[in-house]
């Protein structure tokens, strides 16, 4: 088939709770499938931090929006994985904080917050239309159109066991009660919340990966990907 008769433009939605491999499985997979990839969940931790510096209370969203607008908030699409500027300024590693953890679901809880950065989002997937995205609402609410969403689960302890050994790889302390305090709240509260909860799109394909390599876990999300878009054109 000739290449203008396939499809090239291919939006792939991954959300689920934290600690279920998201952003490593997203990464590895827009990798294997030359698509680009988008950490929505970096935008609402550099939010939280646009509070912690502001001093403005995680729950005021219309003064957290307007900071969040001010703030030149982007990707740098040069580096692999793109990585989360707020304005000249590289944060990809202090978003990680516990500081900024221990905020993140109060500040993404605010409507205020979610409305500039799914409008961002959408202008980003304008701009990279071969995207595979992952957070807690993609196939939800922000690309509900999307030909292929996933939703990801694993057990809380295989869960906490990954994000403490992230948070080790990265140098930082690491208290086991804290991780699982920290994943416990953010769970409540990205579910309950009411707008954008942290939800299985309906119609979404659900992967266990709990006891599974990366390696495993893509292979099986990649043939759910090929099955689904057969006319699809990857890596080009
Ligand atoms: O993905 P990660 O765990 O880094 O996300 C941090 C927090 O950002 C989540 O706990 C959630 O509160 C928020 N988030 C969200 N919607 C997204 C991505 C992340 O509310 N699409």
């Amino acid at each position: 088939m000739p290449v203008n008769e396939k499809i090239l433009t291919v939006i792939i939605t991954i959300d689920g709770p934290a600690g279920t491999g998201k952003s490593t499985l997203a990464h590895t997979l827009a990798s294997r499938l030359g698509l680009d990839f988008l950490d929505t969940g970096a935008m609402y931790r550099a939010a939280a931090l646009i509070a912690l510096e502001l001093g403005i209370n995680p729950t005021d969203g219309v003064a957290l929006a307007a900071a969040i607008e001010q703030s030149k908030m982007h990707f740098d699409w040069h580096s692999d994985p793109p990585t989360l500027m707020l304005d000249a300024r590289d944060v990809r590693d202090r978003i990680r904080d516990l500081d900024v953890s221990a905020i993140v679901s109060t500040v993404a809880a605010q409507p205020e917050v979610r409305a500039v950065l799914v409008r961002q989002q959408q202008r980003i997937a304008r701009a990279h239309p071969r995207l595979i995205t992952e957070g807690r609402d993609q196939g939800s609410i922000v690309f509900p159109d999307a030909p292929v969403r996933f939703f990801l689960e694993a057990d809380m302890q295989v869960r906490v066991d990954r994000r403490a050994e992230q948070l080790r790889a990265a140098g930082k302390n690491v208290d086991p009660k804290q991780v699982v305090d920290d994943l416990q709240r953010r769970d409540r509260i990205d579910s309950q919340r009411t707008d954008g909860p942290l939800i299985c799109p309906e119609g979404a394909i659900i992967i266990s990966t709990g006891d599974r390599t990366v390696e495993q876990v893509v292979d099986e999300m990649e043939s759910h990907i090929r099955r689904e878009l057969p006319d699809a054109e990857f890596n080009v």
